[in-house]
C-alpha cells in the first residue's frame, strides 16, 4: 500500500456479480490531481468506462456496468472544520449523465478510517447484499433478512448482524429497492446523499447498505499546521453572522428571508409570495421540542433533531432542512410544519430525495390546477384513494409521496421524475422543472442570475450546491473570487460562476461541508498540511484541481450525450412573475452561456476542447 499522508492509500473494488473483492493502491499522482471524494470518483469512472459501456449506459443507466463509487478525501474527518463528509457518485438513472451526492453525519468519519479512500462497486448481486469495509478488509454479506426494512431499521439490523454498535451504515430504503429514480442514500440519523438517484443505483445492484468501521490510522504531513490553520479558520467561521443564524435556527432560517428575495418557489414556481411565518426555523423551535444536530466534529451544528407526533406515534425525526420545507411546503401550497415534518420523516425512512419528490408532486398539482393532461391523469388516480388534488391539501401530498415510494398508481409515474412525467402525459416539456432531468432545487433561478447559469451548465443538472450562487451573491459568504454585482444579471461576471463551481468541486473532493464557505487559501494550507502536496498547497494549484474535477465530470456527461442544447432552463422557471421579490424581472442568459463556454475553454457546443483537456492533463 502506498504510504500517503492524508489518505489510506488504498481503493477497494467490489464486483457484486462475482462477489469478488480486491484492492489497489491509490495512485499518488491521481490523488494530487483530483484530490479525492467526487473528483477522485469521477477520474476512476472516467478511466473505467469504455465506449461500449457508454453506449450501454445511455440505453440503461441501471445496467451492472454503472460503477458506483463511495469516496472520502484528504480533509474528511480531519481537524479541518465541518469535515465529516463523503461523496457517492455514478451515472444517474434520473438524468442519464454524471451523478453525485454528498452527505455528512458520522458515517464519513468512520469511512475515512476503514482502510480505503474509495469503494468502487460494479455488477449486480444475485441476492440482496451489503458490504462491510473495516481495517482495510472487505466482505460482501447477505442482506436477505434486511431487504424491505426502512433505513433506520436497516442501520440497526446491520449493527446487530455484525454484533458491533460502532459500525456506521449508509443504506437504501424502500425507494431504492423499488428503483424510484431519485432514491437517496441515507446514513446515521437521517443524513441524506439525496440527489441524482445514487440510492437507485444501489437498489439496481441489490446492494442494501455499506457498513464501515473506523480504526485505521491516517497520517498527516504536518498535523500541527493542519490543526492551527483549522483553529484559525474556525474562529472566522463562528464570527460569520450567517453561521450564527444557522446554529440557532438551522437551515430553515432561510424560508422567510429567501421568500422576501423571491428565492423560494411556491405553487410549482408560479409565484414566490406566500405566508412564510409557519415554516421558519423559529416556528420549528416554537412548535416542537428540537435540539441541535451536528455532523461528527462540527461545531456549527446546523442540523435539527425534532420530536414530533406522527399519526398517533411520538417519533424522533431529522430536520426538516430548508430544501425539504420548501419542496413539501410552499411549492405544494402547504404553509405549516406538521405535514412537512411528516413528509420529511416518510422520505427519510424510505430513502427518497425530498427535492425531486416534492417537485414531482407539485408538478402534478400544477397540471391538475391548470386542467392539463386530465384524460391521462384521471385513470391513474382511479381507486388510489386520492381525490381533491389541489394546492395545500396535506393529506394528498403525503399520500402521493407514499405512492411514489411504493410505485403505486400515479406514484409509479411520479417516481420517474418531471422530465418523464411531461413526456408520458404529453404536455409541453418546458413545464417540467428540471435541468438535464434533475429537478430544480428550492432556489428560484429568477432570484439570482448566477444561480440560473449554474443550474444550466452544472455537470449533473440543477443542483444548488454546485455552486450555491444564491449565498455568494447574497453576501452571506466570505468566499473569494466572486465578483459582486446585480443579482439579476450575470453578464460580465460569468467567471464568478466558474470560480464558484470549481471551489464547490474542491469542497466535494476534499471532502468538506460547503456551509462554512471556506476560503481557497486556508483550504490550500490545510490540504497541503494534510497531504504534503506543494501543488495543492497554493490557491492556483487547488483551483486547477477543482477545475479538473468539474471538467472530467463534464466529459463523462458529454460522452453520455450532453451538448449545449441541454444547458437550458425550462420555460416554467423563466416566466416573468408579476409580484414578489423578482417581480418584472426577465432572465436572459443566452449570451452568458456562450461567454461561460468560452471562458471555460469549452466548444460552442459545451464540450471541453482538446486543448483544455491537455492543459488540465486529464
Ligand atoms: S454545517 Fe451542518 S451540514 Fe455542515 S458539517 Fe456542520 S452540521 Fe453538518
Amino acid at each position: 500500500m502506498a504510504d500517503m499522508k492524508g489518505y489510506n492509500g488504498k481503493i477497494g473494488i467490489i464486483d457484486l456479480t462475482t462477489g469478488t473483492v480486491t484492492g489497489k493502491d491509490l495512485d499518488p499522482l491521481v490523488a494530487e490531481k483530483y484530490i479525492g471524494g467526487a473528483g477522485l470518483a469521477a477520474k476512476l469512472v472516467h478511466d473505467m468506462l469504455r465506449e461500449g459501456d457508454y453506449a450501454t449506459l445511455r440505453q440503461d443507466p441501471l445496467h451492472g456496468s454503472n460503477p458506483l463509487v463511495f469516496a472520502t478525501g484528504p480533509l474528511t474527518s480531519s481537524p479541518a472544520p465541518s469535515s465529516s463528509r463523503y461523496a457517492v457518485c455514478g451515472i444517474s438513472p434520473l438524468t442519464g449523465i454524471w451523478g453525485e451526492a454528498t452527505s455528512g453525519g458520522h458515517f464519513p468519519a468512520a469511512m475515512k478510517r476503514c482502510g480505503f479512500d474509495a469503494l468502487v462497486i460494479t455488477g449486480k448481486a444475485a441476492k440482496p447484499s451489503y458490504i462491510i469495509a473495516a481495517s482495510g478488509k472487505l466482505e460482501v454479506k447477505d442482506a436477505g433478512s434486511i431487504w424491505g426494512k426502512h433505513c433506520y431499521d436497516t442501520i440497526a439490523a446491520i449493527k446487530t448482524d455484525l454484533a458491533d454498535d460502532a459500525v456506521r451504515v449508509a443504506c437504501i430504503g424502500k425507494a431504492g429497492e423499488m428503483l424510484v429514480k431519485y432514491a437517496a442514500v441515507i446514513n446515521d440519523e437521517g443524513r441524506a446523499a439525496g440527489r441524482c438517484g445514487m440510492g437507485t443505483v444501489m437498489g439496481s445492484k441489490n446492494l442494501k447498505a455499506i457498513a464501515v468501521k473506523g480504526g485505521s490510522e491516517i497520517k498527516y504531513a504536518d498535523r500541527e499546521t493542519l490543526a492551527s490553520v483549522a483553529k484559525e479558520t474556525l474562529k472566522n467561521i463562528h464570527g460569520n453572522f450567517a453561521i450564527q443564524f444557522m446554529h440557532h435556527y438551522g437551515t430553515a432560517l432561510y424560508t422567510d428571508m429567501g421568500m422576501v428575495l423571491g428565492d423560494v418557489p411556491a405553487k410549482y414556481f408560479t409565484t414566490s409570495e406566500f405566508i412564510a411565518e409557519g415554516l421558519t426555523g423559529r416556528a420549528l423551535k416554537e412548535q416542537y421540542p428540537v435540539k441541535n444536530y451536528g455532523c461528527a466534529g462540527c461545531t456549527i451544528q446546523c442540523g435539527r433533531t425534532t420530536w414530533a407526533t406522527i399519526g398517533k406515534q411520538e417519533t424522533v425525526v431529522e430536520g426538516p432542512e430548508y430544501e425539504t420545507i420548501a419542496a413539501f411546503g410552499p411549492l405544494c401550497g402547504i404553509l405549516d410544519l406538521p405535514p412537512v415534518v411528516e413528509c420529511n420523516h416518510v422520505a427519510n425512512l424510505a430513502g427518497v430525495d425530498t427535492i425531486s419528490s416534492g417537485v414531482s408532486i407539485a408538478f402534478l398539482l400544477y397540471l391538475v390546477d391548470q386542467k392539463l393532461a386530465t384524460s391521462k391523469i384521471t385513470p391513474l388516480l382511479k381507486n388510489m384513494g386520492i381525490d381533491d388534488l389541489r394546492w395545500g391539501n396535506n393529506k394528498v401530498v403525503i399520500e402521493l409521496l407514499r405512492q411514489i415510494i411504493e410505485r403505486q398508481g400515479i406514484g409509479n409515474l411520479l417516481a420517474e421524475g418531471t422530465r418523464a412525467m411531461a413526456k408520458e402525459l404529453g404536455v409541453d416539456p418546458g413545464l417540467a422543472a428540471h435541468v438535464k432531468g434533475l429537478e430544480i432545487p428550492m432556489h428560484d433561478p429568477r432570484a439570482y442570475a448566477g444561480q440560473a447559469l449554474t443550474y444550466m451548465v452544472s455537470c449533473c443538472g440543477a443542483n444548488h450546491n454546485k455552486a450555491d450562487f444564491f449565498n455568494l451573491d447574497g453576501d452571506a459568504a466570505t468566499l473569494m473570487k466572486v465578483k459582486k454585482g446585480d443579482r439579476f444579471s450575470i453578464a460580465g461576471r460569468e467567471e464568478s460562476v466558474i470560480n464558484a463551481q470549481d471551489i464547490a468541486s474542491i469542497y466535494d473532493s476534499a471532502v468538506i461541508c460547503n456551509f462554512p464557505h471556506l476560503n481557497v487559501i486556508p483550504m490550500a494550507r490545510m490540504i497541503k498540511a494534510a497531504t504534503g502536496s506543494a501543488v495543492l498547497g497554493t490557491a492556483a494549484g487547488l483551483l486547477k484541481a477543482g477545475e479538473r474535477g468539474t471538467t472530467v465530470k463534464r466529459l463523462i456527461s458529454c460522452k453520455l450525450g450532453v451538448t449545449a442544447k441541454d444547458d437550458v432552463l425550462p420555460a416554467i422557471v423563466t416566466r416573468v412573475l408579476a409580484t414578489g421579490g423578482t417581480a418584472g424581472r426577465k432572465l436572459d442568459l443566452d449570451g452568458s452561456r456562450a461567454a461561460y463556454y468560452e471562458k471555460r475553454g469549452w466548444s460552442s457546443d459545451g464540450v471541453p476542447t482538446e486543448a483544455k483537456v491537455r492543459d488540465l492533463e486529464i
